[in-house]
Order: structure tokens, then C-alpha cells, then sequence
């Protein structure tokens, strides 16, 4: 048995799996924009994908 390699997202900080993560070292695609500043960039929006504001508040 294996113990999965987990990193710790840069931008969350959200324990995270590192193998088979494609957004890795982010844990989302998300995360991933957000560090690229795409997330402030009104025009990188991509037609379709609404932005993920709906998600319940957790700390
Ligand atoms: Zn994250």
C-alpha cells in the first residue's frame, strides 16, 4: 500500500494529490488561473465557464 504524495496548494493551501494532478501544483485548474492573475482578467474568460462563485463559503 501506498501512501499518495500530497502537496499543499500554493494559492489555497488545500492539501492536494500530486500524482495524476493536472493542475498540479495547484489542486484545481482554479487555483491554477488565480496564479496566472487570469482569474482578475475579465477577458481570459472562457464562453461557458462561469466563474465557480456559487460554492458554499468553507474555511
Ligand atoms: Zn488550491
Amino acid at each position: 500500500m501506498t501512501i499518495p504524495k500530497t502537496i499543499k496548494c500554493p494559492q489555497c493551501r488545500k492539501e492536494t494529490v500530486w500524482e495524476g494532478n493536472p493542475n498540479r501544483p495547484f489542486c484545481s485548474e482554479r487555483c491554477r488561473l488565480i496564479d496566472l492573475g487570469a482569474w482578475a482578467n475579465e477577458e481570459y474568460r472562457v464562453p461557458g465557464e462561469k466563474p465557480a462563485d456559487e460554492e458554499p463559503e468553507e474555511s
